[in-house]
């Protein structure tokens, strides 16, 4: 499955109810499975990082699908690849 596939399964699932939660609050929740990923990052819980790595994909498209962005092109577009920034691959930047 492909990161466009993905998106349009969570269209077909959830549109309906994340058009309506609307940016703000679909926004708001990301960034709550974020929070919840970064716990389950602290307390080396593989299982549980597992489940909240995919509910942080998936209000990622939930946001993609109601602003209208195609996740899969966007991230093609800045990351065919190489590098954005040094334009290479391996990365070259210095940290
Ligand atoms: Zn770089």
């Amino acid at each position: 499955m492909h990161i466009h596939e993905f998106q349009e399964m969570m269209k077909q699932l959830y549109f309906h109810r994340d058009s309506k939660r609307g940016v703000k609050g679909t926004y708001e929740w990301l960034g709550d499975e974020f929070g919840e990923l970064g716990k389950a990052l602290k307390v080396s819980d593989k299982e549980a990082t597992e489940k909240e790595f995919a509910d942080v994909i998936a209000w990622l498209a939930s946001l993609a699908n109601i602003t209208g962005i195609d996740l899969e092109r966007a991230a093609i577009r800045k990351y065919n690849g190489k590098c954005p920034k040094c334009k290479q691959s391996p990365c070259q930047c210095t940290f």
